[in-house]
């Protein structure tokens, strides 16, 4: 320190000052959420600018999403002044990436101008290298190419150095070939994809010693956030760059590194210690984030994982008025939706702001219900990290299927799907079809009934034409005929959209499944397809006014670095939460991996949490029971506090869980989803269907579409809790005295006579 006033300083504690003034040499600060790292991280910035240790220019630091970089140019600028304004190495290791690669794209057989291919471009890629090889493009899939490509330059692997055997298993051997075909296609086309944008950097800094040195003096004080996050490729890179004056200084916490899915290594905090030996270790104990219940329920339940470094948390936080976590269980998905509707209205006239309060989701698709609950209730939301929910992309082309099969006429739902998925339909033939259309003042479907009568497509393109106009032909004719949930999952099927996203090896693939499943989902509350696309259009068109309180929709890993108020963390349940998905594919690490997700939501929340849980889901129209997530099992009693709710009895959850007879919530007002399926069971059209499992959430199979009536002393048998004996009736609810589970509250749907 040089004598100078630095009230910034006084606003640490004295392990955060340490971190902040140890501003020469490695330091890593490992510590649990909301001890401040990202605090001491801004403050250290803002300690180099002060005592003049170097200017704007020469600082590098990474965050983790470009809103985290913008917020910490501000939080900057309040502590120093404007100058922070000229930080041009603050942001995303893609954006820092970027901007180095075109100052030196030469170096890299690019130009300056290069473009940056979004995924969709690079998945097409894959497939013209694939068919130029004389591959078969269906037994090795574009999209499978395209994430080993992907998973190989998060490693940091060139085509040489992809592991032989990796390399083997696609293509018949040819996996690095098709990689080394796949750069070369990428120069002659002037583009990269996002992995380039580091594994390029990497290769100049390595063949250019230079080029290296420059920024190694450039760069006099490098500082990273959420490092625990940071892929091999990303670690490569830096330490590249620290290896000359070691300025470095990394947070993160361990507890918190839920990418692995993404590539994401946390033994990077590991090799720290060994890559930059004598780095300061710094140790942040002090949550000030948090209540003592939030903490301690969020450190119990972490406790759990076994591949953890250790930490320890407390807060000083004046406990007197904390409130416990709440624990509730709703019905179904719209009951909870409800539910917290009512919440955060109770909660704003206690004179709590929206701002202040977030909706945290594990799967996407669980967005919608409370996006529709909004709606109705004319309570602003915002979605943070990804389009509304029927803004995107899969579920816009979903509805334009709808919309063509109700309104022939809509030109533009008909011109997104004409060729989606891939059918020979491609630009040229779409431009004869306008202008048919243009020249006859007819709609484009029009249009296309017409060309497909003359010679002036391509027979190819003629036949794929007239092979959608006999779908839309036949799948309109079903309108009548169909329930429209039915014909809706038929239209996806045939038209072979489902199986695109099927097809599909990226990782979003799989959400975009559930979405289009759950906006199936959503037309069953609705009487028509008509109807549900009106109600559609209500929706698209409430404006997110940016300026105004809102509450947050958002998913848990979107989350990561915020906090709010209150938080509420819906659908704590088995197979959604921990995630079906994670758990088969990666088993304990990613169970594991998931309880990072839980802690990572419970530690958002500055003074409350409400968890909650559906007791039931619809899974292609077929109620399921869930069962209670386990994480809710791992949340110590003490803390929490479980809602009773009157309405409905006991539900039949797992016996070991003490979660087994929480009351369901409901409100008296509402007819709940089950209850008016059965009404359209018992009256509406019946097509007799095999029960259709889901991949990824589902919790357990249901029984087939049955409606036996049941008798006071009938055997029956529960997919999850066996045979029992039926001792009460009530409407399609039973109870029944299992032989092994004892006495449970089922749906009749769900058992079956024996
Ligand atoms: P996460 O792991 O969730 O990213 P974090 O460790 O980065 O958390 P911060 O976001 O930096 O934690 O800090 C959490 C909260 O605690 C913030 O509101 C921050 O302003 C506040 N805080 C941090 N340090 C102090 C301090 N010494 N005094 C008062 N408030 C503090
Ligand atoms: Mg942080």
């Amino acid at each position: 320190g040089g004598g100078r006033p630095s009230p910034y300083l006084d606003k640490l504690n004295p392990e955060q000052r340490r971190a902040v003034e140890t501003v020469d040499g490695p330091v890593l600060v490992l510590a649990g959420a909301g001890t401040g790292k990202t605090r001491v991280l801004t403050t250290r910035i803002a300690h180099i600018l002060a005592t003049g240790r170097a200017r704007p220019g020469e600082i590098l630091a990474v965050t983790f999403t470009n809103k985290a970089a913008r917020e910490m140019k501000e939080r900057i600028s309040g502590l120093v002044g404007p100058s922070a304004e000229g930080m041009a190495w603050l942001g995303t290791f893609h954006a820092i990436g970027t901007r180095i690669l075109r100052r030196h794209a030469e170096l890299s057989g690019l130009r300056s101008d290069f473009t940056i291919l979004d995924a969709d471009d690079q998945i097409r890629l894959c497939k013209q290298i694939i068919q130029a090889e004389g591959l078969d493009d269906k037994r090795w899939p574009a999209r499978q190419m395209h994430s080993l490509i992907d998973g190989w330059k998060n490693r940091g692997l060139t085509p040489d150095a992809v592991p032989l055997g990796e390399a083997r298993a696609f293509a018949n051997g040819r996996g690095a070939d098709l990689y080394k075909a796949y750069q070369e296609r990428l120069r002659v086309l002037n583009a990269v994809d996002f992995g380039d944008l580091l594994m390029e950097p990497i290769h100049i800094f390595r063949s250019h010693p230079d080029v290296l040195a420059s920024y190694q003096e450039r760069f006099r004080y490098m500082l990273v956030d959420e490092y625990q996050d940071t892929n091999v490729a990303q670690y490569l890179w830096l330490r590249l760059l620290a290896q000359g004056n070691r300025n470095l200084c990394v947070v993160g916490d361990d507890d918190q590194s839920i990418y692995g899915w993404r590539g994401a290594e946390v033994d990077n905090i590991l090799r720290f210690e060994q890559d930059f030996p004598g780095a300061a270790v710094i140790r942040l104990e002090r949550n000030y984030r948090s209540t003592g219940p939030i903490l301690a329920a969020a450190s119990h339940l972490i406790g759990h994982n076994e591949g953890r470094l250790g930490k320890t948390l407390f807060t000083e936080h004046e406990d007197h008025d904390a409130e416990k976590l709440t624990v509730a269980s709703a019905w179904d998905s719209e009951e909870e939706a409800r539910a917290i509707g009512e919440e955060i209205e109770s909660l704003q006239r206690k004179g709590k702001s929206l701002d202040e309060m977030a909706i945290l989701v594990r799967a996407s698709f669980q967005m919608r219900e409370f996006e529709d609950r909004f709606v109705t209730l004319g309570l602003p939301y915002r979605v943070i990290g990804g389009p509304r929910f029927y803004e995107r992309r899969e579920i816009r082309d979903a509805l334009a299927y709808f919309r063509v099969i109700v309104q022939p006429a809509d030109d533009l739902a008909f011109e997104r799907i004409i060729n989606t998925p891939k059918r020979a339909i491609g630009e040229v033939a779409v431009k004869t079809l306008h202008d048919t259309a243009r020249a006859r003042q007819i709609p484009l479907f029009q249009a296309a009934i017409e060309l497909t009568q003359t010679e002036e497509l391509k027979p190819k393109t003629r036949t794929a034409l007239k092979d959608l106009l006999a779908s839309f032909g036949r799948w309109r004719s079903e309108l009548d005929r169909l329930t429209h949930t039915e014909l809706a999952e038929i239209v996806l099927d045939e038209s072979g959209y489902t199986e695109m996203w099927r097809m599909d090896r990226s990782a979003d693939a799989p959400g975009r499944l559930e979405n289009l499943k759950e906006l199936v989902r959503a037309m069953d509350d609705f009487e028509s397809m008509a109807s549900f696309l009106e109600h559609i259009s209500l929706v698209m068109d409430t404006e997110n006014d940016a300026g105004s309180e809102a509450v947050t929709i958002m998913t848990l890993h979107a989350a990561k670095g915020l906090e709010f108020d209150t938080v509420f963390l819906p659908g704590w349940e088995e197979g959604l939460f921990p995630h079906q998905r994670a758990v088969d594919e990666s088993g304990q690490a990613g169970l594991e991996e998931e309880r990072r997700l839980a802690y990572v939501g419970l530690t958002r929340a500055r003074q409350r949490i409400f968890v909650w849980f559906a007791v039931n889901r619809r899974v292609h129209g077929m109620w399921q029971s869930t069962v209670p997530s386990r994480f809710l099992d791992e949340l110590p009693e003490a803390h929490v506090e479980v809602r009773e709710q009157g309405g409905y009895g006991g539900y039949g959850g797992y016996g070991e869980s003490r979660f087994d007879r929480v009351e369901p919530f409901s409100s008296t007002y509402s007819t709940p989803g089950w209850e008016r399926a059965q009404r359209r069971k018992a009256g509406g059209a019946q097509r007799s269907r095999e029960p259709m499992t889901i991949e990824g959430e589902l919790v357990a199979k249901s029984v087939a579409d049955h409606e036996p009536a049941f008798a006071i002393g009938a055997r029956v048998f529960h997919q999850k809790f066996g045979n029992g004996t039926v001792s009460a009736v009530e409407g399609n609810k039973l109870t029944v005295d299992f032989d092994k589970a004892g006495r449970k509250r089922v749906l009749d749907s769900f058992v079956q006579k024996t």
